[in-house]
């Protein structure tokens, strides 16, 4: 039977020595396996119940895409995964050189740090991502960069990996930064991973889910991120309004600038 103990054993994430090139392939190869399989799961789950049954929310455009646009972002998406897979990795190596602020004992900070730890982590990634975003729709870095995420106007849940690969690598290098600087708790960090694709995905379905407008306000979802992608000068945030309030970038559905 699993117990409680069995997640506060670093054997129980990571089983093999990382610095073997055959376990360090193979544990890359699990990696890659368990973000496409998520990918496609979470993903072909959202277009089913959200596109398919056309039941929930608001439609924020008419589900009618241009040619090819779905391949294309599966395609990108799994280029995403291969860099996230990466990352994943190195996440890994540095865990086992004993440089991060992964800690197993789920008691080390008390009970209240381990949601507190995820609350710090999406605020710091909030500013990051707010801030690359924002230079990433720098004319010259723009076409070279994100191009490819906005090549998705009329936006759907396959666009959320849909990035280029140095995109890709922008977002990837985020959590083996924070584990070195911010404790944290593999179970938390797992479930961060698992929220991330959720709210892209959320974000990314062409379908306002939030019916109360207080909690739109203040969190991106769907309305929120398809502005971004039909006008591009407003709502660079990630998760929370409160970036692209204090930055004058914030634009709502029907009062746009
Ligand atoms: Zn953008
Ligand atoms: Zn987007």
């Amino acid at each position: 039977m699993l117990t409680l103990s069995h997640f506060e054993s670093y054997s129980s994430y990571i089983p093999i020595d990382l610095l073997d090139l055959g376990n360090a392939t193979i544990a890359f190869c699990v990696i890659l396996g368990f973000i496409l399989g998520r990918y496609f799961l979470m993903v072909g789950s959202a277009y089913f119940v959200f596109w398919k049954s056309k039941a929930f929310g608001v439609h924020l455009h008419d589900f009618k895409l241009p040619k090819n646009q779905i391949r294309k972002e599966i395609g990108w998406s799994m280029v995403s995964s291969f860099l996230f897979a990466i990352s994943g990795l190195a996440l890994g190596l540095l865990w086992q050189a004993g440089v991060t602020q992964i800690y197993l004992d789920l008691n080390e900070y008390g009970l209240l740090y381990l949601p507190l730890s995820f609350f710090l982590y999406s605020l710091v990634h909030e500013v990051y991502f707010y801030f690359t975003h924002v230079w990433m729709h720098r004319p010259w870095v723009y076409q070279r960069v994100h191009a490819v995420h906005h090549s998705s106007v009329k936006t759907s849940p396959f666009a959320s990996f849909s990035f280029h690969p140095y995109e890709a690598f922008i977002h990837a290098v985020f959590l083996p930064i924070m584990v070195v600087i911010v404790p944290i708790h593999p179970l938390v960090l797992l479930s961060y991973l698992t929220f991330m694709t959720l709210t892209a995905i959320s974000n990314h379905l062409g379908i306002e889910l939030i019916p109360f407008k207080v909690v739109r306000q203040n969190f991106i979802s769907g309305g929120h991120h398809f502005i971004h992608h039909r006008k591009m000068k407003y709502n660079f945030g990630l998760y929370y309004t409160f970036m692209d309030k204090v930055m004058g970038t914030e634009a709502n559905l029907g009062s746009e600038k």
